[in-house]
């Protein structure tokens, strides 16, 4: 099935189009500076194949619409299109970062659903706006797709009351629905399934811990094949220490700073969102530059790293120490796939805990997915590349097939 997968923001459109069966990227590509004078729109068809062609053109895109028509007439363009006509374009997965507690499922999408999407506004200001703006449009434009939503949050649905709730008083979480709900859902669930696969046992039946280590970056507990804690919170900022987001932090450091230095409201969740994590520490939060800078002798790269690997190996032994009976560590995403020595230092030492490494297996991995612990580690390690477009696809094929 020819499934278009969207990631709308709030000035731009991430997308792909993938064929569920064979599990091929048609075509990916990215709108951006939707609504500004300077739009760009950058095309991939067949990605990563002997035959990729890449299309970029320059130009204002009004709103979200022009974007996606301008899409649409290059995927379907008779020279150069990947598909004949907009018809073969059978149904549409919409990513969405927040679902609060309205979704713990993939959704047809009606307008019961997107009303629940714009209730949790509050919660997403910056994400879920966008996602409608695009819902809204490929609505529009595919009057006959069967569209379906697939939430970041959804996964984590499962966590029990102890683990979802904050410290503050309880008719705050029933007034405002304040409480954690976690992120990269979609991934963790993704390497979840895989790992069962390579565990060879089903997945109601694993303990994970899932290492979803990017540029945002969350851990999950992952029991029975279910998510019963996660790292980040109410928004994606809480957790561990990312590329430019500050993780957890002492919460009256909000006050301090203000009381301090005057700092109004929207000033502090810039710096702790845009400033903070490694960039804060040493001014880069790139870990291929981090590594750089180390190897020429610079502290504070050093610093940032093991900052950031020692708050992750925080929350893996707080989930060891929970599950006990673990079956596979999990690492993924663009730190999790690709940086071995991150991984490494996550794992150091932790062999009288049955979590032994093999570090020629952990320099030279290759493929999609790959055990890198010794023959004797109780607990498993693997490396696992993420798709969150081909879960959001997948998802979406298997719920419009039921139709
Ligand atoms: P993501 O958000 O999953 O795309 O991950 C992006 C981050 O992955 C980058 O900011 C880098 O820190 C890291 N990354 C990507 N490629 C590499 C690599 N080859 N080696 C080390 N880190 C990498």
């Amino acid at each position: 099935m020819n499934v278009l997968v969207i990631n709308s923001g709030s000035s731009s459109i991430k997308y792909q189009l993938l064929n569920t069966a064979t599990e091929e990227v048609l075509v990916s590509g990215l709108v951006e500076r939707i609504g500004e004078g300077d739009g760009r729109l950058k095309q991939k068809n067949h990605p990563g194949t002997d035959a990729e062609k890449v299309i970029e053109i320059n130009q204002a895109f009004a709103d979200h619409e022009a974007g996606m028509v301008m899409v649409i007439d290059l995927i379907t363009d008779a020279e150069n299109g990947v598909v004949a006509d907009k018809s073969e374009i059978v149904a549409i997965g919409h990513r969405i970062v927040h679902g609060g507690e309205n979704f713990f499922e993939p959704m047809l999408i009606d307008d019961e659903v997107v009303d629940g999407i714009e209730k949790v506004i509050p919660m997403a200001p910056l994400h879920n706006p966008g996602h409608l703006a695009g819902i809204n449009t490929t609505r529009r434009l595919f009057p006959d797709a069967p569209q379906v939503v697939v939430f970041d949050t959804a996964f984590h649905q499962t966590m029990p009351p102890k683990a979802f709730l904050y410290g503050l008083p309880y008719e705050l979480y029933k007034e405002l629905g304040l409480r954690r709900y976690g992120f990269h859902g979609t991934s963790h669930k993704y390497v979840t399934g895989k790992a069962a696969e390579m565990l060879g046992k089903p997945v109601e039946q694993c303990n994970l811990i899932t290492l979803h280590l990017g540029n945002g970056a969350s851990i999950t507990e992952v029991r029975g094949g279910k998510s019963v804690d996660t790292s980040m919170g109410l928004t994606p900022l809480g957790g561990l220490i990312m590329g430019t987001r500050s993780g957890n932090i002492d919460p009256a450091i909000v006050r301090y700073l203000h009381d301090r230095k005057g700092w109004d409201i929207d000033k502090i969740d810039h710096l702790l969102t845009k400033e903070s994590g490694m960039l804060g520490i040493c001014g880069s939060n790139d870990l291929r530059d981090i590594h750089e800078r180390i190897a020429e002798g610079d502290e504070r790269a050093e610093l940032a790293l093991e900052m950031s690997v020692h708050r992750a190996r925080q929350y893996m032994g707080a989930y060891f120490f929970d599950l006990v009976d673990v079956d596979a560590i999990v690492f993924t995403a663009g730190i999790g796939e690709n940086d071995e020595v991150y991984r490494e230092m996550c794992c150091r030492e932790l062999e009288p805990l049955g979590i032994e490494l093999d570090k020629t297996k952990n320099v030279s991995w290759s493929g999609e997915s790959a055990i890198i612990s010794t023959g004797d580690s109780k607990v498993k390690i693997m490396v696992i590349r993420t798709n969150e477009e081909l879960a959001i696809a997948k998802e979406t094929a298997e719920l419009v097939s039921g139709l």
